[in-house]
């Protein structure tokens, strides 16, 4: 195991017990403020660390890399160094944090290179290129075919042989704390007999991760699964919000148009493949047996626990799931070689998302229309309201973190608030 991920780490910044961002997580991000440019970041603790600051410092001279580099509004330049000098800057940074460390020691500069995290606006991590939604759970995709088409046919035949996905749109999405609009559109309502037009009434949020591609290939090229996660730079939250009305007009089931392309909301910070190896885990047993260009080695998943609270515009939020990474059915090695099995070529700053993340429990499924079971089961919130969808005014966050042997580091959060359709 890599040195950073030694649990006995620790930081001569003050980090709070079970912050997400602790001296083994340092995930990278890009921030700003009233008097800085954007720049490259990563978190630590309650703080953010400016790593162009830290370049200019003469602090990665040795790496070979350009400072311009971590002065830049997305990290795609510094992705596209490649894992071998974006892993040297992540080590570095733990040697620069760490309080045992003479060599590096930062902390006479705290006061340049250090701001508090809520004092800075996070932006975008990345500029994504394309944005491809995998539907990776079975449980999700169960629960979901059975609704639309009985329990006897839940699973599509191909469901258990690829894994499914559609190629989402990259223009809408969002950091967290970005406003979503409820969409407008065409709905065909219970039995009406000609479609209406008007705001989403069925508004939705979907519990997914994504993982942003970290090296491109060619067009034609195929990427051997046991070589597939060199590709990957790292995971964030993402929250695939759904208008269930209009995506069940537009097309059963995966609706991937209208009813999806109004709005995706990621977490600020990438956490880096490095820093979740220590959470490393089995996925579920695949049965049958996946064709050979799909079957993986060793543990495939990693174990990231997931929350999903809704916080009404007034009082108490509630947490409405609970869910894990691990529940996903494909892991990330498989969804990149079967993405790119027919030749399809990946980019720096692609997105890949998983899917809606639902676990076996009730209380576990990814997404409204799951939890409410179509609204048949409403969800009671604190202040004696009830949720079917999501209501305008409300604050859908999305949660990560793993923790194991007295480890943990999280992603921070995802989380969008509600704003009513224009009129
Ligand atoms: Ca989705």
């Amino acid at each position: 195991m890599n040195r950073t991920n030694d649990p006995n780490l620790r930081s001569w910044v003050e980090v709070p017990e079970n912050s997400d961002f602790p001296i083994q997580n340092l995930p990278f991000g890009v921030f700003k403020t009233p008097g800085l440019t954007p720049r490259l970041c990563t978190a630590i603790g309650e703080y953010v660390a400016d790593l162009q600051v830290l370049s200019e410092h003469g602090f990665f001279d040795d790496l070979g890399i350009s400072p311009k580099v971590f002065a830049q509004p997305c990290l795609n330049d510094f992705i596209a160094l490649g894992k071998a000098k974006t892993s040297a800057v992540r080590s570095r940074l733990s040697e620069i944090l760490d309080d045992d460390l003479e060599e590096w020691d930062a902390s006479e500069l705290a006061d340049y290179f250090l701001h508090r995290q809520d004092k800075v606006q996070m932006l975008l991590p990345v500029k994504v290129g394309d944005y491809t939604d995998f539907y990776s759970s079975r449980e999700h995709a169960t629960n979901v075919g059975t609704m639309f088409r009985g329990r006897e046919n839940a699973l599509m035949p191909n469901w258990l042989h690829l894994p499914v996905g559609y190629h989402g749109r990259a223009s809408s999405i969002v950091v967290s704390g970005t406003p979503v609009r409820r969409p407008k559109g065409q709905q065909m309502p219970d039995g009406a007999d000609k479609p209406v037009f008007g705001p989403c009434r069925l508004l939705d949020f979907e519990l997914e991760m994504a993982f942003v591609i970290g090296k491109e290939t060619s067009l034609g090229q195929s990427i051997d699964i046991a070589q597939a996660e060199d590709y990957i730079f790292g995971l964030c939250l993402f929250n695939d919000w759904s208008a269930r009305d209009i995506q069940k007009w537009e097309y059963v089931p995966l609706g991937p148009f209208l009813g999806k392309s109004f709005a995706s909301t990621v977490s600020p910070w990438i956490v880096t493949m490095d820093a979740l190896e220590p959470f490393r885990t089995e996925g579920p047993k695949q049965e049958p047996t996946p064709l050979p260009y799909l079957q993986t080695k060793g543990p495939g998943s990693f174990d990231i626990q997931l929350e999903v609270e809704i916080l009404p515009e007034e009082g108490e939020g509630k947490v409405v799931c609970r869910s894990n990474f691990k529940y996903l059915y494909w892991n990330m090695a498989q969804q990149l070689a079967h993405h790119t099995v027919n030749g399809c070529n990946i980019r720096v700053g692609d997105m890949m998302a998983s899917g809606t993340i639902s676990g076996p429990t009730p209380d576990s499924y990814g997404s409204m229309l799951e939890l409410s079971w179509r609204g048949a089961k409403p969800i009671s919130m604190p202040d004696g309201s009830e949720r079917k969808f999501i209501i305008d005014g409300d604050t859908v966050v999305l949660h990560g973190w793993c923790d194991k042997d007295g480890l943990r580091i999280g992603f921070g959060k995802a989380s969008g608030k509600v704003l009513p359709a224009k009129p």
